[in-house]
């Protein structure tokens, strides 16, 4: 029987991370992807003679992939900061430097500086919005609040978004010693830029990235992850019982998010408290909603983002930005639009295969799509295509399902298994970098450091 230190299942940024670092502590390790591409939900496609990225654009500068490829040895691929950013405030666009000055960047550093981490965590219970109004009736420093909160979460609103959970990812930032206006760079030439070198250094150092690979359960025995059975031959039949073959492991990191970990683990073998945690907070979700347009100039400056922080129609917070690292063979320019969407409030995107859920869904992006056209009239029809995009982010990082309301990596019953993923309390932060922050945790406790 096949036999492994660790099997790690699914090949995305935690996934990837997570083999790497293992195997540069000598361990054996198997990446299983169900796929036949590595990057899950962050992966990277061709098309139209562009480098196009389904999933995440860009990270944000917390420091663990840096931290991640400098222990590898690796060159961290190319970075593109986007310095300039502009608000829409009372119907125009806005340079921060138009609306806060320096002292009100210094009172906010300050306030936010000044809190201990028991303060921080007292407040991941409290909306943005009802905390900014109680440090301070000054409208400019609540708006630069607003603003900073809008920045970090891509899009979330002062209302649903957990103040504890905005302080943390920026004291994160500024502590690995980057300014505020380092907040987050795009992957020059897509996502797989980073998760390409990460698969090679597996696949290097004893280690192999499986693809086409469907891991159908964890093997747990007496309180003991002991492998994974993995399906094996084609599916021919949608009523096919697939064959599976057991490949035996040390430890099991499984990647998938919280709301699908119970396709590949049996409920049965956890505690019921457990399992019926992971259920309720799986529909707390947030959602990201994208069009990316094909068009021949951007429209405004590359390295800039416009935010504006309450959309006409949806009451929403958007993010704006020209991509400058796209269009390498068809010298096109991408312009991407986004919002965050929160579980309450929009379609059920687990639902996406009834008939009147995907009818809200493109009633949802015709709302998005007007009111970018609204603020940028140009989107018009002059484009040469356009992808629209509506994904499940992570769980909402909102009051009441961030840091501790949220499970561990480490599950109860099975000492050895981990679940590395941007949804549970270590991956604490904004999504990429915070699973990279898990998967180096896993690692650690499975090299015995
Ligand atoms: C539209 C959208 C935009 C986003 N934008 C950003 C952004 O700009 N910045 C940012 O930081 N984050 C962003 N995110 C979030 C980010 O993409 C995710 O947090 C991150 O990619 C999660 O990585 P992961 O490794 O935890 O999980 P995943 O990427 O989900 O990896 C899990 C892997 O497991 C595989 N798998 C599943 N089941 C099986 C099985 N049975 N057997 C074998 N393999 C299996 C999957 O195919 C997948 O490859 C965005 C998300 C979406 C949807």
């Amino acid at each position: 029987m096949e036999s492994w230190d660790v099997v790690i299942v699914g090949a995305g940024y935690g996934g990837l991370s997570a083999g790497a670092l293992l195997a540069r502590g000598g361990k054996k390790v198997l990446v299983l992807e169900r796929d036949n591409i590595i990057g899950g939900r962050a992966r990277t496609l061709k098309h139209k003679g562009q480098v196009l990225d389904d999933g995440a654009h860009m990270i944000s500068r917390a420091g663990h992939i840096e931290a991640t490829f400098e222990d590898l040895g690796l060159d961290l691929p190319e970075l593109i900061t986007m310095p300039k950013s502009e608000i829409y405030h009372e119907g125009e666009w806005k340079e921060p430097t138009d609306l806060f000055t320096t002292d009100m960047y210094k009172k906010v550093f300050s306030i936010m500086m000044g809190l201990s981490r028991e303060e921080i965590a007292q407040l991941d219970d409290v909306p943005l919005k009802k905390w900014v109004e109680s440090v301070s009736d000054d409208p400019g420093i609540r708006m630069l609040f607003f603003y900073l909160g809008c920045a970090t979460s891509v899009g979330n609103r002062f209302e649903t978004y957990s103040t504890g959970e905005m302080i943390y990812i920026l004291r994160e930032i500024v502590e690995s010693g980057r300014k505020l206006s380092q907040l987050g760079a795009v992957i020059a030439r897509g996502s797989n830029n980073i998760l390409d070198p990460l698969a090679e250094y597996i696949n290097s150092h004893g280690g192999e990235v499986r693809l086409n690979a469907p891991v159908d359960s964890v093997e747990i025995s007496q309180g003991r992850a002991v492998g994974v059975n993995v399906e094996v031959g084609e599916r021919l039949f949608h009523s096919q019982v697939m064959d599976v073959e057991t490949i035996k492991a040390d430890s099991v990191i499984v990647t998938l998010p919280l709301w699908d970990v119970f396709k590949i683990l049996d409920e049965s073998a956890f505690p019921r408290w457990w399992v019926d945690w992971v259920n309720w907070i799986s529909g707390k979700v947030s959602h990201a909603w994208s069009i990316i347009y094909a068009l021949d100039e951007p429209l405004f400056d590359l390295g800039a983002f416009r935010w504006a922080p309450n959309l006409p129609e949806s009451g929403f917070s958007g993010v704006f930005f020209p991509f400058p690292t796209y269009g390498d063979e068809v010298n096109q320019y991408q312009f991407h639009v986004s919002y965050q969407g929160h579980y309450d409030e929009m379609p059920n995107l687990f639902r996406g295969d009834q008939a009147s859920v995907r009818r809200e869904i493109r009633e949802t992006i015709d709302m998005l799509e007007r009111e970018s056209v609204a603020l940028f009239p140009a989107l018009k029809g002059e484009y040469h295509w356009r992808m629209a995009h509506a994904g499940v982010y992570g769980i909402a990082q909102s009051p009441g399902f961030v840091s501790h309301k949220r499970p561990s990596m480490r599950p109860p019953a099975a000492d050895n298994l981990f679940l590395v993923s941007n949804t549970v309390s270590e991956a604490r932060g904004v999504s990429t970098q915070g699973v990279v922050k898990c998967a180096r945790m896993a690692a650690d406790a499975i090299l015995g450091a």
